[in-house]
């Protein structure tokens, strides 16, 4: 064991929470300094109405090993419960299902070429280890170039469209490759059927639990402690600042913050470094939640290849999670993944609910408005990092200039897709790297 220190972390969300267990496990003294007033951060829940639930929508694939991992850790693997799901795509006014091989073969808008070339580019996607020289390539050049014009513009240029905006141009080959991989993974195990988990409660049981593990193992939580600076102390070691005036020294700081918000945390990077933490791109998100009297559809996932609704696509949870979780209600979400400063973030609840509600009555016509119990957006500006092209080269590093002050967050995902396993991952390896 190294010798314990004093560490500072910044941020308590699944980063944060589970680099301070493994420094807690490894005999270090451990303060989180998380701003909002329970830890979370984007797996964090709101309540709908009575019921509490995910604020963004959470899936855990049975290929989530790190995940699985920690939820044994605090007590909860053995509940988590596993869902067959479907999947849906609504195209051209209609709504299709594609969760098997015949419905794919019956898909009206791809014609038997289309469908083999499609096909081909998901299994050969599938099994390229390479990840590095997809980095190199455009997504839109590579899938053109596996799947052909016609299924780029009738599939891929859609779907790109609706999940990065005309951010597509910037984005390299390895942002398909790794969603290929993980909804692959999803399908390994068993008949090739995709097969979803959550936990009963949701995350704000696995929250919940986690922050008491955390607190039973002597790591201390300051909740509303927005951290604001860190510097060097005449001790040599470092002081942490928060919004409070409040401030205290520590061995070690490390920020799990998006990169704009861990700039913001000191003055004294280099300017190189300063460079390469804002050169990362990031998508935000606009996620609206509702809860209704009837079911819209029965997929857990909607693609929508059409171009004109708000949304880049719909999940309706309730098609994967019991609805004794919801009080018999459906729970649908109608993300939207957009750059910081799209003028959607500016707009009022009640813009969004018009935007939002209008398209999705427009879909659906046997939903109207008196089906709606609970409507409700949250939003988030700096949550996925684009992989651009040559993005791991580009990364900066964890270890920044000012001594003992790290930065390790989820842009540092560099061959996976944003979710909490892969989260897991990167605060392990990195933490493995800093000790
Ligand atoms: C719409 C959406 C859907 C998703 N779906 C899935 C899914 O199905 N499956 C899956 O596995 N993953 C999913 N994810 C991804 C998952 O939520 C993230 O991978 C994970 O939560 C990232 O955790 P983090 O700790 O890196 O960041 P965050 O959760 O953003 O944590 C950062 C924390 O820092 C705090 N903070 C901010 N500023 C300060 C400050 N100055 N001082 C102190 N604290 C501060 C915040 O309050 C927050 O708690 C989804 C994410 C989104 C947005």
């Amino acid at each position: 064991m190294t010798e314990p220190k004093t560490w500072g972390i910044i941020g308590g969300g699944i980063l944060g929470m589970t680099i301070a267990l493994r420094l807690r496990q490894a005999g270090h003294r451990v303060t989180i300094y998380e701003s909002d007033n329970k830890l979370g951060g984007l797996t964090g829940s709101k309540k709908m109405g009575n019921l509490t639930w995910d604020s963004f929508y959470h899936v855990i694939l049975l290929s989530d090993l790190n995940t699985r991992k920690i939820l044994k850790e605090i007590g909860l693997e053995e509940e988590l419960k596993w869902v067959e799901t479907k999947t849906g795509f609504y195209s051209d006014g209609k709504l299709y299902s594609m969760s098997n091989l015949v419905e794919y073969m019956k898909f009206p808008p791809l014609n038997l070429i289309d469908k083999f070339r499609l096909g081909a580019t998901i299994l050969y996607a599938s099994r390229v280890s390479d990840w590095k020289s997809l980095e190199k390539i455009h997504v839109s050049d590579w899938l053109q170039k596996l799947s052909g014009k016609s299924v780029f513009n009738k599939i891929w240029l859609p779907l790109l469209k609706a999940k990065l905006g005309d951010n597509y141009r910037n984005t390299s080959a390895s942002f398909i490759w790794t969603t290929i991989q993980r909804m692959y993974a999803a399908r390994k195990s068993g008949l090739k059927k995709e097969m979803f988990g959550y936990l009963p409660g949701g995350y704000e049981k696995i929250n919940t639990r986690f922050s008491e593990h955390l607190q039973q193992l002597g790591v201390e939580i300051r909740y509303g402690a927005k951290a604001k600076q860190v510097q060097k102390d005449d001790s040599g070691k470092l002081k942490l600042t928060d919004a409070s005036g409040n401030s205290d020294l520590f061995d070690h700081v490390i920020s799990t913050l998006s990169a704009p918000l861990s700039l913001a945390l000191s003055e004294d990077l280099s300017a190189s470094e300063k460079e390469k933490h804002s050169g990362i791109k990031y998508l935000g998100v606009i996620c609206p939640s509702i809860l209704l009297k009837k079911p819209i559809s029965s997929y857990y996932v909607t693609n929508i290849i059409d171009t004109w609704t708000p949304f880049t696509g719909i999940i309706e949870m309730t098609a994967l999670i019991d609805k004794k979780e919801t009080e018999g209600y459906s729970l649908v979400y109608l993300p939207k993944y957009v750059n910081p400063d799209d003028p959607l973030f500016d707009k009022t609840d009640e813009e969004l609910r018009s935007i939002f509600l209008g398209a999705l009555f427009r879909m659906y016509p046997h939903i109207s408005e008196e089906d709606i119990v609970f409507w409700g957006a949250s939003n988030a500006r700096y949550v996925f990092a684009l992989p651009t092209i040559d993005y791991s080269v580009k990364l900066p590093p964890i270890k920044t200039s000012l001594e003992n002050f790290y930065i390790v967050n989820s842009a540092q995902i560099i061959n996976g897709t944003l979710n909490v396993n892969e989260t897991i991952q990167v605060a392990e390896q990195k933490l493995r790297e800093i000790i």
